[in-house]
């Protein structure tokens, strides 16, 4: 708690279990605002206002109790994944998904707007999907190569994972070599699948 209303007030120490500091809902000079942490309750002598932690977040980000509750268990959250090595590792694992989907959605929409053969079909194949160029770019359409080969070459040379890439469904280990990946997705439209933070997650193809 002492971390959280830090954010708005400067507090200082007095005593036990007790901070002080300029209330962050009515303009003073000297502090007539404190919170027992171990109670977890604030308290200002100077406008009244007073609660638990949720009504604090409420209060100073004057919003409702269920975005206060929200706000404060993602806050939690990520106090409690940060500190846990496993989560950092899903972390990381997570950010090189993004990262492979975003270059592979790149790359699909290269050879989609490319002046080569892949380029001229998936471009006819908008047509007549009734698709427009316009659309196709807002919603960073692409097209994969009739090719076994022409994405696991770009992932070797951009230095991508080939485990992720295969982990993405967008190579697929070679049946005499898992070692030796292939393109799944030849000759198609691609589709990325974004998040609600608009990251590429998946394609439809
Ligand atoms: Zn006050």
């Amino acid at each position: 708690m002492v971390a959280l209303v830090s954010e708005y007030v400067s507090l200082k120490p007095r005593g036990v279990d007790d901070f002080w500091g300029c209330c962050p809902f009515h303009e003073e000079k000297s502090p007539s605002f404190h919170i027992r942490p171990d109670r977890g309750l604030f308290k200002c002598f100077g406008c009244g206002k007073g609660g638990d932690v949720f009504r604090f977040v409420e209060e100073v980000e004057g919003i409702g109790f269920r975005d206060a509750l929200e706000r404060l268990a993602s806050r939690t959250g990520i106090e409690l994944k940060a500190a846990d090595p496993r989560e950092r590792a899903r972390r990381q694992r997570r950010a090189e998904l993004f990262r492979c989907s975003a270059l592979a959605a790149e790359f699909f929409s290269e050879v989609l707007w490319s002046q080569t053969p892949d380029g001229e079909r998936g471009r006819a194949a908008l047509v007549d999907r009734g698709i427009s160029e316009e659309t196709a770019r807002e919603f960073g359409m692409g097209v994969a190569p009739d090719s076994w080969d022409a994405l696991t070459g770009y992932a070797r040379q951009r230095k991508l994972p080939l485990e992720v890439m295969v982990e993405l469904g967008l190579l697929r280990p070679g049946r005499r070599d898992p070692n030796r990946p292939y393109d799944f997705f030849r000759n198609r439209l691609m589709f990325p699948i974004r998040n609600e933070q608009g990251k590429v997650v998946a394609f439809g193809g």
